[in-house]
Protein backbone atom coordinates (compact mmCIF):
# COMPACT_ATOMS: atom_id res chain seq x y z
CA UNK A 1 0.00 0.00 0.00
CA UNK A 2 1.29 3.70 -0.16
CA UNK A 3 -0.26 6.89 0.99
CA UNK A 4 0.16 8.91 -1.95
CA UNK A 5 -1.69 12.08 -2.64
CA UNK A 6 -2.92 12.17 0.60
CA UNK A 7 -4.91 8.78 -0.07
CA UNK A 8 -3.82 4.95 1.01
CA UNK A 9 -4.12 2.95 -1.81
CA UNK A 10 -2.32 -0.17 -3.14
CA UNK A 11 0.90 -0.03 -4.33
CA UNK A 12 1.52 0.81 -7.37
CA UNK A 13 3.86 -0.90 -9.98
CA UNK A 14 6.76 1.17 -9.99
CA UNK A 15 7.54 -0.03 -6.59
CA UNK A 16 6.78 -3.89 -7.07
CA UNK A 17 10.66 -5.01 -7.54
CA UNK A 18 11.32 -2.75 -4.33
CA UNK A 19 8.16 -4.16 -2.31
CA UNK A 20 9.40 -8.10 -3.22
CA UNK A 21 13.23 -7.09 -1.94
CA UNK A 22 11.89 -5.43 1.02
CA UNK A 23 9.61 -8.15 2.09
CA UNK A 24 11.88 -10.70 1.00
CA UNK A 25 14.20 -9.50 3.07
CA UNK A 26 12.74 -9.35 6.59
CA UNK A 27 9.91 -11.72 6.40
CA UNK A 28 7.28 -9.19 6.28
CA UNK A 29 3.87 -9.75 5.28
CA UNK A 30 3.04 -5.98 4.17
CA UNK A 31 5.00 -2.43 3.54
CA UNK A 32 3.18 0.74 3.42
CA UNK A 33 5.14 3.18 1.37
CA UNK A 34 4.90 7.17 2.88
CA UNK A 35 6.67 10.20 2.81
CA UNK A 36 9.15 10.18 5.84
CA UNK A 37 10.07 7.53 8.86
CA UNK A 38 8.07 9.73 10.92
CA UNK A 39 4.48 8.69 9.37
CA UNK A 40 5.48 4.95 9.96
CA UNK A 41 6.61 5.76 13.27
CA UNK A 42 2.99 7.36 13.98
CA UNK A 43 0.89 5.10 12.49
CA UNK A 44 2.91 2.51 14.36
CA UNK A 45 1.61 4.35 17.61
CA UNK A 46 -1.68 4.76 17.07
CA UNK A 47 -1.47 0.60 16.38
CA UNK A 48 -0.39 0.42 19.60
CA UNK A 49 -3.15 2.76 21.10
CA UNK A 50 -5.49 0.63 19.42
CA UNK A 51 -4.48 -3.19 20.60
CA UNK A 52 -3.75 -1.52 24.33
CA UNK A 53 -6.38 -2.09 27.06
CA UNK A 54 -5.49 0.86 28.80
CA UNK A 55 -6.04 4.36 28.56
CA UNK A 56 -2.54 5.65 28.03
CA UNK A 57 -0.07 3.20 26.72
CA UNK A 58 3.76 3.53 27.45
CA UNK A 59 6.47 2.84 24.97
CA UNK A 60 9.66 2.57 25.49
CA UNK A 61 12.09 4.22 23.18
CA UNK A 62 16.11 4.96 23.26
CA UNK A 63 17.65 7.87 25.22
CA UNK A 64 20.16 8.17 22.39
CA UNK A 65 18.82 9.14 19.02
CA UNK A 66 16.93 11.94 16.99
CA UNK A 67 14.38 12.94 18.10
CA UNK A 68 11.19 12.00 15.92
CA UNK A 69 10.49 8.57 16.98
CA UNK A 70 9.88 10.35 20.57
CA UNK A 71 8.18 13.20 19.65
CA UNK A 72 4.99 10.85 17.57
CA UNK A 73 4.66 9.51 20.59
CA UNK A 74 1.77 11.60 22.48
CA UNK A 75 0.56 12.67 18.96
CA UNK A 76 -0.46 9.21 19.01
CA UNK A 77 -1.64 9.39 22.18
CA UNK A 78 0.60 7.11 24.31
CA UNK A 79 3.02 8.44 26.78
CA UNK A 80 6.86 8.45 25.92
CA UNK A 81 9.57 6.46 28.56
CA UNK A 82 13.43 6.19 28.25
CA UNK A 83 15.73 3.14 27.91
CA UNK A 84 19.58 4.17 28.98
CA UNK A 85 21.82 2.32 26.88
CA UNK A 86 25.38 0.89 26.25
CA UNK A 87 27.90 3.47 27.11
CA UNK A 88 29.85 1.55 24.46
CA UNK A 89 27.45 1.31 21.50
CA UNK A 90 24.72 4.33 22.27
CA UNK A 91 21.72 1.37 21.71
CA UNK A 92 19.89 -0.35 24.83
CA UNK A 93 20.04 -3.33 26.03
CA UNK A 94 17.44 -5.78 27.22
CA UNK A 95 18.34 -4.82 31.14
CA UNK A 96 17.78 -1.09 30.53
CA UNK A 97 14.68 -1.37 28.51
CA UNK A 98 13.12 -3.91 31.60
CA UNK A 99 14.41 -1.48 33.84
CA UNK A 100 11.96 1.13 32.31
CA UNK A 101 8.62 -1.39 32.14
CA UNK A 102 5.67 -0.54 34.15
CA UNK A 103 2.22 -2.27 33.94
CA UNK A 104 1.76 0.02 31.06
CA UNK A 105 4.06 -0.60 29.09
CA UNK A 106 2.64 -1.62 25.60
CA UNK A 107 6.22 -0.97 23.02
CA UNK A 108 9.59 -1.63 22.29
CA UNK A 109 11.40 0.54 19.78
CA UNK A 110 14.87 -0.46 19.18
CA UNK A 111 16.79 1.59 16.95
CA UNK A 112 19.84 0.32 14.91
CA UNK A 113 22.31 3.57 15.68
CA UNK A 114 24.23 4.84 13.15
CA UNK A 115 24.32 1.55 11.31
CA UNK A 116 25.60 -0.58 14.03
CA UNK A 117 22.96 -3.13 14.69
CA UNK A 118 21.81 -4.43 17.86
CA UNK A 119 21.55 -8.61 18.66
CA UNK A 120 17.82 -8.64 19.00
CA UNK A 121 17.09 -12.49 20.39
CA UNK A 122 16.65 -12.04 23.77
CA UNK A 123 14.95 -8.99 23.48
CA UNK A 124 12.42 -9.94 21.02
CA UNK A 125 11.60 -13.39 23.47
CA UNK A 126 10.97 -10.82 25.79
CA UNK A 127 8.54 -8.65 24.21
CA UNK A 128 6.71 -11.77 22.82
CA UNK A 129 6.52 -13.24 26.56
CA UNK A 130 5.18 -9.49 28.10
CA UNK A 131 3.07 -8.89 24.76
CA UNK A 132 4.62 -5.74 23.88
CA UNK A 133 5.36 -5.05 19.81
CA UNK A 134 8.80 -4.61 18.92
CA UNK A 135 9.24 -1.70 16.34
CA UNK A 136 12.51 -2.15 14.61
CA UNK A 137 13.86 1.31 12.83
CA UNK A 138 15.95 0.96 10.53
CA UNK A 139 16.22 4.70 9.55
CA UNK A 140 20.13 4.96 9.88
CA UNK A 141 20.81 0.72 9.43
CA UNK A 142 19.18 -0.11 5.99
CA UNK A 143 20.95 -2.81 3.67
CA UNK A 144 22.56 -3.59 7.12
CA UNK A 145 22.74 -7.41 9.30
CA UNK A 146 22.44 -8.17 13.01
CA UNK A 147 24.91 -9.92 14.60
CA UNK A 148 23.59 -12.85 13.82
CA UNK A 149 23.86 -12.61 10.24
CA UNK A 150 20.26 -12.09 9.48
CA UNK A 151 18.89 -8.65 7.66
CA UNK A 152 18.11 -5.95 10.40
CA UNK A 153 14.11 -4.93 9.87
CA UNK A 154 13.74 -9.19 10.65
CA UNK A 155 13.16 -9.45 13.78
CA UNK A 156 10.57 -6.33 14.96
CA UNK A 157 6.28 -6.84 14.55
CA UNK A 158 7.03 -3.52 12.20
CA UNK A 159 10.31 -1.95 10.79
CA UNK A 160 10.72 1.71 9.92
CA UNK A 161 12.39 3.17 6.68
CA UNK A 162 13.56 6.71 5.88
CA UNK A 163 14.60 7.48 2.28
CA UNK A 164 14.81 10.94 3.05
CA UNK A 165 18.23 13.41 3.28
CA UNK A 166 20.65 12.70 5.06
CA UNK A 167 19.87 8.90 5.21
CA UNK A 168 21.16 5.89 2.88
CA UNK A 169 18.91 6.33 -0.10
CA UNK A 170 17.83 10.38 -0.23
CA UNK A 171 15.57 10.38 -2.78
CA UNK A 172 12.67 11.20 -0.36
CA UNK A 173 10.12 8.88 1.56
CA UNK A 174 9.69 6.45 4.15
CA UNK A 175 8.42 2.71 4.93
CA UNK A 176 6.59 0.53 7.50
CA UNK A 177 7.19 -3.04 6.96
CA UNK A 178 4.32 -5.09 8.71
CA UNK A 179 5.52 -8.72 9.91
CA UNK A 180 2.68 -10.29 11.94
CA UNK A 181 -0.41 -11.18 11.57
CA UNK A 182 -1.56 -8.89 14.72
CA UNK A 183 -0.45 -5.69 13.54
CA UNK A 184 -2.02 -6.48 10.02
CA UNK A 185 -4.93 -6.55 10.99
CA UNK A 186 -4.80 -3.30 13.93
CA UNK A 187 -3.76 -1.64 10.10
CA UNK A 188 -6.49 -3.01 8.45
CA UNK A 189 -8.78 -0.99 11.13
CA UNK A 190 -6.36 1.89 11.51
CA UNK A 191 -5.79 2.76 7.44
CA UNK A 192 -10.30 3.06 7.50
CA UNK A 193 -9.96 5.97 9.80
CA UNK A 194 -9.30 9.32 9.02
CA UNK A 195 -6.05 10.20 8.28
CA UNK A 196 -4.10 13.44 9.90
CA UNK A 197 -4.53 16.68 6.84
CA UNK A 198 -1.19 17.40 5.41
CA UNK A 199 0.25 20.37 5.29
CA UNK A 200 1.06 22.09 2.46
CA UNK A 201 5.03 21.94 1.37
CA UNK A 202 6.06 25.52 1.91
CA UNK A 203 4.82 25.18 5.49
CA UNK A 204 6.07 21.77 6.03
CA UNK A 205 9.87 23.36 5.39
CA UNK A 206 9.05 26.24 7.25
CA UNK A 207 7.87 24.33 10.58
CA UNK A 208 10.70 21.68 9.92
CA UNK A 209 13.30 24.35 10.42
CA UNK A 210 11.54 26.00 13.33
CA UNK A 211 11.68 22.29 14.94
CA UNK A 212 14.81 21.63 14.64
CA UNK A 213 15.73 24.74 15.57
CA UNK A 214 14.26 24.41 18.87
CA UNK A 215 15.71 21.18 19.40
CA UNK A 216 19.57 22.48 19.01
CA UNK A 217 18.96 25.74 21.07
CA UNK A 218 17.36 23.77 23.86
CA UNK A 219 19.91 21.40 23.75
CA UNK A 220 22.83 23.94 23.80
CA UNK A 221 20.76 25.12 27.10
CA UNK A 222 20.95 21.76 28.05
CA UNK A 223 24.68 21.07 27.70
CA UNK A 224 25.68 24.44 28.98
CA UNK A 225 23.57 23.60 32.43
CA UNK A 226 25.13 19.96 32.55
CA UNK A 227 28.84 21.43 31.98
CA UNK A 228 28.35 24.21 34.97
CA UNK A 229 28.98 27.22 32.17
CA UNK A 230 25.61 28.51 32.88
CA UNK A 231 23.60 28.13 35.92
CA UNK A 232 19.78 28.04 34.91
CA UNK A 233 18.14 27.59 31.73
CA UNK A 234 14.38 27.63 33.17
CA UNK A 235 12.33 24.58 32.00
CA UNK A 236 13.55 23.14 29.20
CA UNK A 237 11.11 20.28 29.09
CA UNK A 238 8.55 22.17 29.25
CA UNK A 239 10.15 24.86 26.90
CA UNK A 240 9.99 21.60 24.29
CA UNK A 241 6.65 19.69 25.37
CA UNK A 242 4.97 23.00 25.40
CA UNK A 243 4.79 23.49 21.87
CA UNK A 244 4.40 19.90 20.36
CA UNK A 245 0.90 20.39 19.19
CA UNK A 246 2.37 23.15 16.99
CA UNK A 247 4.91 20.80 15.31
CA UNK A 248 1.82 18.05 14.18
CA UNK A 249 1.24 19.01 10.99
CA UNK A 250 4.99 17.56 10.27
CA UNK A 251 4.18 13.89 10.69
CA UNK A 252 1.92 12.51 8.24
CA UNK A 253 3.38 12.84 4.49
CA UNK A 254 2.70 11.27 1.53
CA UNK A 255 5.35 9.68 -0.73
CA UNK A 256 6.18 12.33 -3.43
CA UNK A 257 7.51 10.45 -6.09
CA UNK A 258 7.64 6.56 -6.30
CA UNK A 259 9.21 6.20 -9.61
CA UNK A 260 12.66 8.34 -7.72
CA UNK A 261 12.41 6.09 -4.91
CA UNK A 262 11.94 2.71 -7.01
CA UNK A 263 15.05 3.62 -9.33
CA UNK A 264 17.32 4.94 -5.95
CA UNK A 265 16.40 1.81 -4.53
CA UNK A 266 18.53 -0.48 -7.32
CA UNK A 267 21.69 1.70 -6.44
CA UNK A 268 21.31 0.85 -2.65
CA UNK A 269 24.58 -1.63 -2.71
CA UNK A 270 26.82 1.08 -4.45
CA UNK A 271 25.84 3.73 -1.50
CA UNK A 272 26.98 0.75 1.34
CA UNK A 273 30.28 -0.20 -0.39
CA UNK A 274 31.16 3.66 -1.07
CA UNK A 275 30.70 4.12 2.93
CA UNK A 276 32.23 1.59 3.87
CA UNK A 277 35.22 2.82 1.87
CA UNK A 278 35.25 5.86 4.03
CA UNK A 279 34.75 4.07 6.93
CA UNK A 280 37.94 2.15 6.35
CA UNK A 281 39.78 4.99 5.60
CA UNK A 282 38.58 6.16 9.49
CA UNK A 283 39.42 2.74 10.98
CA UNK A 284 42.99 3.52 9.59
CA UNK A 285 44.17 6.85 9.95
CA UNK A 286 42.41 7.32 13.40
CA UNK A 287 43.96 3.90 15.45
CA UNK A 288 45.86 5.17 18.27
CA UNK A 289 43.94 8.27 18.90
CA UNK A 290 42.72 9.71 22.11
CA UNK A 291 39.35 7.53 21.20
CA UNK A 292 37.80 4.81 20.93
CA UNK A 293 36.47 3.67 17.33
CA UNK A 294 32.77 2.04 17.24
CA UNK A 295 32.98 -0.62 14.64
CA UNK A 296 29.55 -2.51 14.79
CA UNK A 297 29.25 -1.30 10.97
CA UNK A 298 31.62 -4.06 10.45
CA UNK A 299 29.72 -6.78 11.02
CA UNK A 300 26.41 -4.78 10.50
CA UNK A 301 27.81 -4.17 7.13
CA UNK A 302 26.62 -0.56 6.98
CA UNK A 303 28.05 2.40 8.02
CA UNK A 304 25.38 5.52 8.08
CA UNK A 305 28.09 8.21 10.26
CA UNK A 306 31.32 6.68 11.33
CA UNK A 307 31.35 7.23 14.93
CA UNK A 308 34.13 7.28 17.98
CA UNK A 309 34.29 7.60 21.41
CA UNK A 310 36.70 10.52 23.07
CA UNK A 311 38.42 9.36 25.82
CA UNK A 312 38.49 13.39 27.05
CA UNK A 313 34.79 14.88 26.55
CA UNK A 314 35.88 17.64 28.62
CA UNK A 315 37.90 18.70 25.42
CA UNK A 316 35.24 17.83 23.01
CA UNK A 317 34.29 21.24 21.78
CA UNK A 318 38.22 22.60 21.51
CA UNK A 319 39.20 19.66 19.54
CA UNK A 320 35.39 19.61 16.54
CA UNK A 321 36.28 23.36 17.01
CA UNK A 322 39.39 23.26 16.40
CA UNK A 323 38.87 20.59 13.41
CA UNK A 324 35.92 22.78 12.20
CA UNK A 325 38.53 25.67 11.56
CA UNK A 326 40.79 22.99 9.23
CA UNK A 327 37.05 23.25 7.03
CA UNK A 328 36.26 19.36 7.89
CA UNK A 329 32.58 18.89 9.64
CA UNK A 330 32.27 16.32 12.92
CA UNK A 331 29.45 16.44 14.64
CA UNK A 332 27.95 15.34 17.76
CA UNK A 333 24.63 13.01 17.50
CA UNK A 334 22.79 12.91 19.84
CA UNK A 335 21.50 14.71 22.85
CA UNK A 336 19.79 12.28 25.52
CA UNK A 337 16.04 12.61 24.72
CA UNK A 338 15.10 12.40 28.37
CA UNK A 339 16.67 15.47 29.29
CA UNK A 340 14.63 17.32 27.09
CA UNK A 341 11.46 15.36 27.56
CA UNK A 342 10.99 13.29 30.56
CA UNK A 343 13.84 13.96 33.06
CA UNK A 344 12.59 11.52 35.27
CA UNK A 345 13.75 8.67 33.43
CA UNK A 346 17.53 8.91 34.25
CA UNK A 347 19.93 7.62 31.69
CA UNK A 348 23.60 8.15 33.48
CA UNK A 349 25.20 6.05 30.71
CA UNK A 350 23.04 7.87 27.20
CA UNK A 351 24.63 11.38 29.00
CA UNK A 352 27.98 9.52 29.03
CA UNK A 353 27.94 7.91 25.80
CA UNK A 354 26.51 11.63 24.53
CA UNK A 355 29.24 13.49 25.88
CA UNK A 356 32.38 11.04 24.27
CA UNK A 357 30.94 10.03 20.83
CA UNK A 358 31.79 12.01 17.72
CA UNK A 359 29.89 11.54 14.38
CA UNK A 360 31.96 11.98 11.15
CA UNK A 361 31.16 11.86 7.51
CA UNK A 362 31.06 8.95 4.96
CA UNK A 363 28.30 9.59 2.72
CA UNK A 364 28.26 11.50 -0.83
CA UNK A 365 29.37 14.78 0.25
CA UNK A 366 32.47 14.08 0.71
CA UNK A 367 35.32 11.71 -1.04
CA UNK A 368 38.01 9.72 0.32
CA UNK A 369 40.46 12.16 -0.30
CA UNK A 370 38.53 14.73 2.28
CA UNK A 371 37.73 11.87 4.54
CA UNK A 372 41.54 10.94 4.85
CA UNK A 373 42.26 14.59 5.70
CA UNK A 374 39.44 15.20 8.28
CA UNK A 375 40.95 12.07 9.85
CA UNK A 376 44.46 13.43 10.02
CA UNK A 377 43.23 17.08 10.89
CA UNK A 378 41.55 15.00 14.26
CA UNK A 379 44.79 13.07 14.84
CA UNK A 380 46.59 16.73 14.33
CA UNK A 381 44.78 18.75 16.53
CA UNK A 382 44.45 16.18 19.36
CA UNK A 383 48.51 15.93 19.67
CA UNK A 384 48.67 19.76 19.61
CA UNK A 385 46.15 19.83 22.79
CA UNK A 386 48.26 17.61 24.40
CA UNK A 387 45.77 14.81 24.11
CA UNK A 388 47.39 10.90 23.74
CA UNK A 389 45.51 7.72 24.00
CA UNK A 390 44.51 6.81 27.15
C1 LIG B 1 15.86 10.30 10.49
C2 LIG B 1 15.26 9.32 11.39
C3 LIG B 1 13.87 9.23 11.54
C4 LIG B 1 12.93 10.17 10.85
O1 LIG B 1 12.99 10.07 9.46
P1 LIG B 1 12.02 10.97 8.56
O2 LIG B 1 11.95 10.24 7.26
O3 LIG B 1 12.71 12.28 8.44
O4 LIG B 1 10.73 11.09 9.25
C5 LIG B 1 13.37 8.25 12.38
N1 LIG B 1 14.18 7.42 13.05
C6 LIG B 1 15.53 7.50 12.96
C7 LIG B 1 16.37 6.55 13.73
C8 LIG B 1 16.11 8.45 12.12
O5 LIG B 1 17.44 8.52 12.04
Amino acid sequence: MILADHRISPTPPTLGAAERSLLDSTGGRSVVWCGRAATALYWAYRMVKLLAKTDCPEIIVPAISCATPAVCVPQAGCRVRFADVDPSTGMPTLATIRERWTPATRAVVFIHLYGQTGDLTELAAWCHEQGLLLIEDVAQAQGSRLPNGNPAGGVGDIGIYSFNRTKMLECGGGAMVVRTERVERAWQELAEQPQIEEIDTESFRELSLSQRNLYHSLVTLRKMVRLRKIRAAGSVVTAFTSVEDAYSGLTVRSLENPSVLADAWTGLDVVISERSAKAEIYSSKLAGGPWKLLDGWRTSGVCWRYALLFDFPEHATELTEAVRRDGFYVSNLYWPLNDLMRPADECPDAEEFARRVLNLWVDHTVDRDWVAACAESLQRNAARIGLHAR
